[in-house]
């Protein structure tokens, strides 16, 4: 196909994410993608400050995850994981559990996010009902998350602020507290930390589990907060056995310089879903992790876990993830993650201020322009391709989470397409 025609084809008959058909704006083609930079058909190159959803932390075409997708093409693409298994799935689930923080034993291997989320619920509700306390069916959250966009996922979305205010009445109704107050660094609000425990406490006897994105709120609107509160949830979940799920899909193999955001707060969560950066962004691919007593639960009475993706440890990607953990354990991403972080707060800390900006934030991996009006979505991009530069900006946020190998020159650059996005939108 000509490049025109890939994009005549796609606005006819191809839907893009929380988009419009047909859409309103055209995509841009891209023709490959090699180390942080996405080729167009037309020849432009584009550092990518999204690392494609945040999952491509190493780059792309990066040849030891390209070797393990070819060599394990050679043995088989996929096998049914019912009554069967493989040492690419075995493998990493035994990383996962290394890995992790202390007491999550088991895995749960499903293709996406959204999927790793319902499956937590789905352990939590059985969870309860084998401890025999079905009428424990409702999950607790604090506002501004983002679980993902299946339904049972939704519900514990922002219920205002998320992409999924038009699904209100059809959800099943949740417990929400307030966001936890913004900021990684500020001090912990006793006030807060009181509705946190009243909120558990109240609902005890209703709640099957308690989620949350540890220290960064993501897809809901890139707030960090104080881990501390991670640590307040843990206390008042134990306090009631409710299972505490740590969603880590954005947050888990270093975006935040920690492995895990857990480790910011030193808790370990009952459950626990990974997914993202699991196969570096090579292939979808998620997992669930629980304890032996979250297991044991469900178990009681000779229970199953009621869940099996067809997909379930497809070999592809469970071998991409293998290697991808591999180049994170040789241990030269928390430098990595540290000179971006170093970066991105030079690039970004003198924003803070300009005309329109209402914040600046980085973390890790992270940066984070917020404006006080919504971004101009189409004179944004514009502003950044033009720069060379790929981002996505969504409601009143600028923000990037580049590959963590991006060089000093490329972080300036996506941190001066940052500031042309900000002059445009
Ligand atoms: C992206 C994301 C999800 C959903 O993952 P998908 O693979 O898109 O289904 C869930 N939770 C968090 C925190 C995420 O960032």
């Amino acid at each position: 196909m000509t490049p025109e025609e890939v994009v005549t084809v796609d606005r006819a008959h191809v839907w893009h994410p929380y988009a419009p058909m047909p859409a309103r704006v055209d995509p841009y083609p891209v023709a490959s993608a090699a180390g942080v930079r996405l080729r167009l058909t037309d020849g432009r190159e584009l550092v990518d400050g999204m690392s494609s959803w945040w999952a491509a932390i190493h780059g792309y075409r990066h040849p030891v995850l390209d070797a393990a997708v070819v060599d394990q093409l050679g043995r088989m693409s996929h096998v049914m994981f019912g009554g069967l298994t493989h040492e690419p799935a075995v493998r990493l689930a035994r990383s996962l559990v290394e890995l992790s923080p202390p007491g999550l034993e088991h895995v749960f291997l499903s293709d996406s996010g959204s999927v790793s989320v319902e499956v937590a619920v789905k352990m939590c509700l059985q969870y309860q009902r084998g401890r025999g306390r079905p009428r424990r069916h409702r999950l607790a959250t604090w506002r501004g998350g983002y679980h993902g966009d299946t339904f049972h996922p939704m519900s514990v979305c922002d219920p205002e602020g998320g992409m999924h205010h038009l699904w209100t009445d059809v959800l099943p109704r949740q417990v929400f507290t307030a966001e936890p107050p913004a900021g990684f660094d500020a001090p912990v609000d006793d006030a807060y930390v009181a509705e946190l425990t009243d909120a558990v406490s109240r609902h005890a006897d209703e709640l099957a589990g308690v989620i949350v994105e540890p220290v960064v709120q993501g897809a809901g609107g890139m707030r960090f907060h104080n881990p501390h509160y991670l640590r307040v949830l843990r206390e008042v979940t134990r306090a009631y056995d409710i299972p505490l799920v740590f969603d880590e899909i954005a947050t888990g193999f270093g975006r935040t310089g920690r492995l895990f955001a857990a480790e910011h707060a030193g808790v370990a969560p009952d459950v626990m879903c990974v997914g993202k950066a699991l196969t570096g962004g090579y292939l979808s691919l998620a997992a669930t992790l629980c304890t032996s007593a979250i297991a044991e639960g469900i178990g009681a009475g000779g229970e199953v876990l009621a869940h099996g993706p067809t997909f379930m440890g497809n070999p592809l990607a469970c071998a991409v993830a293998n290697a991808s953990l591999g180049l994170l354990g040789a241990g030269t991403w928390p430098a990595e993650v540290a000179r971006v972080q170093t970066a991105l707060r030079s690039g970004l800390e003198p924003l803070r201020g300009a005309p329109g900006v209402l914040d600046v934030r980085v973390l890790g991996a992270i940066g984070v322009v917020q404006l006080d009006h919504e971004v101009d979505m189409a004179a944004a991009t514009a502003a950044t391709v033009a720069r060379g530069v790929w981002l996505r900006p969504f409601r009143d946020l600028i923000y990037t989470m580049p590959p963590y190998v991006t060089d000093d020159e490329d972080l300036a650059r996506i941190t001066e397409g940052v500031a042309a996005a900000v002059a445009a939108g």
